[in-house]
């Protein structure tokens, strides 16, 4: 692969993608769950965007990204893409602050396991403070046994650790959502009580 005059390899793929007023961010391709509906598995992107990074993008990167959008424009700045975001935690952290010294609204989707992959730090009380305005969730499933199946995650004790990320943003003031996929065998009307219990809106995608 060619590289640049910093030795970087050139960059493939697509950082940010506009759908339904949004502004989506896929800063990685890594992840700690491989779920059986993943759509990684099936296709290489969305929208006609092709989701699948030749390397991961530097924050200076992601930010001359931004840089070509009037981002007062978007309802919201969304990290998701092909990947965890918080696999970048750092990176998740630097662009919310810079984001939100914009004035603009940050939310980030999740599955959750960001604690159990930085476990030296209160993740929630850093988003918070890095000014993030709202997370989504993925809780997928009414119990531990049915989430390790549908989700493999690769970490023990995930299904608590995602309860606990949401309780923990609720308490923190993070506007919160919980979502589940809807598959064949989840029990959706307890999978919606887990989450109003905790504090959090609840969505099928
Ligand atoms: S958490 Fe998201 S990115 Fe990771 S495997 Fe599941 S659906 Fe795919």
């Amino acid at each position: 692969m060619k590289e640049n005059s910093n030795d970087i390899p050139m960059f493939g793929g697509t950082i940010s993608y506009e759908a339904f007023g949004n502004l989506y961010l896929n800063i990685t391709n890594q992840c700690s769950a491989s779920c059986t509906f993943c759509i990684r598995e099936g296709c290489d992107g969305v929208y006609g965007y092709n989701l699948r990074l030749s390397r991961e993008p530097t924050e200076e990167e992601i930010i001359s990204d931004l840089e070509k959008y009037e981002l007062s424009k978007f309802k919201e700045i969304v990290f998701t893409g092909f990947g965890e975001p918080t696999c970048r935690f750092d990176i998740v952290l630097h662009i919310t602050e810079w984001l939100h010294k914009k004035g603009v609204h940050v939310r980030l989707d999740t599955n959750g396991h960001a604690a159990l992959m930085n476990p030296e730090m209160n993740v929630v009380e850093k988003l918070k403070a890095s000014g993030l305005d709202s997370v989504s969730v993925s809780l997928n499933a009414e119990s531990e046994e049915k989430y390790n199946k549908l989700c493999k995650p690769r970490y023990e004790g995930a299904y608590k650790a995602v309860l606990d990320f949401a309780k923990e943003a609720v308490k923190t003031g993070i506007k919160t959502r919980m979502t589940v996929v809807g598959q064949e065998g989840i029990d959706i009307d307890r999978c919606k009580k887990i989450a109003t219990d905790i504090g959090a809106t609840f969505k099928v995608r």
